[in-house]
C-alpha cells in the first residue's frame, strides 16, 4: 500500500504530486498546475500547464491577460482525466464561482485536497460535493469554535434595514472582488432590492463574467461618474480597501459596512472603523469543518491556511487521524491587498 505522502505531499513551490508531477494551487511559477478557484493566492499566473474549472480558467484571464498559460486545460467538475498516470477529478467547493476540490486517486488511494469551501447556500456558485476519500485536506481559515457565521441571508436584511433607517445616507459595502461581491449583489436581490446598485471599477469585469456565467446581478452602474455627495439611501459596493481611502471620501456621512467572516470579531469591525459589520464568508465555519469531516469520515484529514490546532484537537477527541500540514503562501482572506484598481 502507498502512502499518502507518496502521492501529495507539501514543498516550498505547494502541494505537489510526484507520479504525476504537478502542483495543486502552487505559490510559485511551475510546469504543472492544477489549480482550485480563482482567488489570487491560489491562481498565480506563469505556470506552463493549469488545469482547472472553464470558471477558473476565464477569471485567471480577465486578471492576467489570455496568456497567463501557455496550456490551458478546462475539465467540468465530475469530469474524469489523468495527468501521467494519476486520475483526477474536480467537484464543486462552494466557494466562488467555479471553485473545485481536486479529487487525486493513485494505485487505489484517494486524496481530495478541499481548496477554499463553504457548506452555506451560495446563489452563485454550485454547492460543495463531499467526495469520499482516504485523506481529506481541508482549509481551516475559521477553525476554531469561536468561529460560528449567521445565516448571510439575515446579515443582508440588516443592510436593507439600515437603508431604510437612514435613507438619506450612501451606504457603501466593502466586498471582495472575487466571489463576496457578486454573492452579496445576489443577496440583496433575494431580499427585494431591485433598485441600480452602485459599483466601484474594480468590481466591473468580475461581475460582468459572472453575468456571462449566467449570475443574473440586476441593474448596475458605475460610481465613477457620480456628483460628490450623491447615493443617499443607495447602495455601493467596492473592494474593502476602497472603503478607507479616497473613494469613500466623495460621499458625505456614508454608513459603512463590511462583508467578511472576520466581522464576526467585534474588534476586527471597530478597527477598521467598519458601523455595519456584516458577518458573510465564503470559508466555512467551525461547525461547517467539523460537520464535513464527520460527513466525509476520511481515515486522514489534512489540515492547512488557518487554525490548525483547535481541529487538531477535534480530531483527537473524535478519534479521527490528523495533521497539520504547514503550507505557505495563502491569505487568510482572499486577495485583500489585490486589484484594486483607481476607480
Ligand atoms: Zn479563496
Ligand atoms: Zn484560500
Amino acid at each position: 500500500m502507498i502512502r499518502p505522502e507518496d502521492l501529495l505531499h507539501p514543498t516550498p513551490a505547494g502541494l505537489y504530486c510526484p507520479p504525476g508531477d504537478f502542483y495543486i494551487d502552487p505559490v510559485r511559477p511551475v510546469d504543472r498546475a492544477v489549480i482550485t478557484h480563482g482567488h489570487a493566492d491560489h491562481a498565480r499566473a506563469g505556470h506552463g500547464a493549469v488545469l482547472a474549472t472553464r470558471q477558473t480558467l476565464a477569471i485567471m484571464a480577465e486578471r492576467y491577460g489570455a496568456d497567463f498559460t501557455l496550456q490551458p486545460q478546462s475539465v467540468e467538475y465530475g469530469e474524469a482525466t489523468v495527468i501521467n498516470g494519476v486520475d483526477l477529478r474536480l467537484a464543486p467547493a462552494g466557494h466562488v464561482l467555479g471553485s473545485a476540490q481536486v479529487e487525486v486517486r493513485w494505485k487505489g488511494l484517494i486524496m481530495v485536497v478541499s481548496g477554499d469551501y463553504k457548506r452555506r447556500r451560495d446563489p452563485t456558485c454550485a454547492p460543495f460535493e463531499p467526495v469520499p476519500c482516504h485523506v481529506f485536506i481541508s482549509e481551516a481559515t475559521f477553525g476554531l469554535p469561536v468561529f460560528s457565521h449567521p445565516p448571510a441571508d439575515e446579515e443582508v436584511e440588516r443592510l436593507v434595514r439600515s437603508l431604510g433607517q437612514f435613507p438619506e445616507r450612501a451606504h457603501l459595502v466593502g466586498a471582495y472582488a472575487l466571489g463576496k461581491a457578486q454573492r452579496i449583489i445576489r443577496l440583496l436581490r433575494e431580499a427585494g432590492w431591485d433598485r441600480t446598485i452602485y459599483v466601484h471599477g474594480a468590481l466591473e469585469r468580475l461581475n460582468a463574467l459572472y453575468e456571462r456565467e449566467g449570475v443574473d446581478l440586476g441593474p448596475l452602474a458605475p460610481t465613477r461618474d457620480l456628483p460628490k455627495n450623491a447615493l443617499g439611501g443607495e447602495v455601493a459596493i467596492a473592494p474593502p480597501s476602497a472603503i478607507q481611502d479616497r473613494w469613500a471620501r466623495r460621499f458625505a456621512d456614508p454608513v459603512t459596512a463590511f462583508a467578511s467572516g472576520w466581522m464576526g470579531v467585534k474588534a476586527r469591525a471597530r478597527q477598521r472603523g467598519v458601523e455595519l459589520p456584516l458577518v458573510v464568508s465564503d470559508h466555512a465555519d467551525w461547525n461547517e469543518l467539523t460537520a464535513t469531516f464527520t460527513e466525509i469520515k476520511p481515515e486522514e484529514i489534512w489540515i492547512t491556511h488557518g487554525r490548525e490546532e483547535g481541529l487538531l484537537r477535534w480530531a483527537e477527541i473524535n478519534g479521527q487521524k490528523a495533521r497539520a500540514l504547514r503550507l505557505v503562501g495563502y491569505d487568510e482572506e482572499d486577495e485583500e491587498a489585490l486589484d484594486v484598481r483607481p476607480d
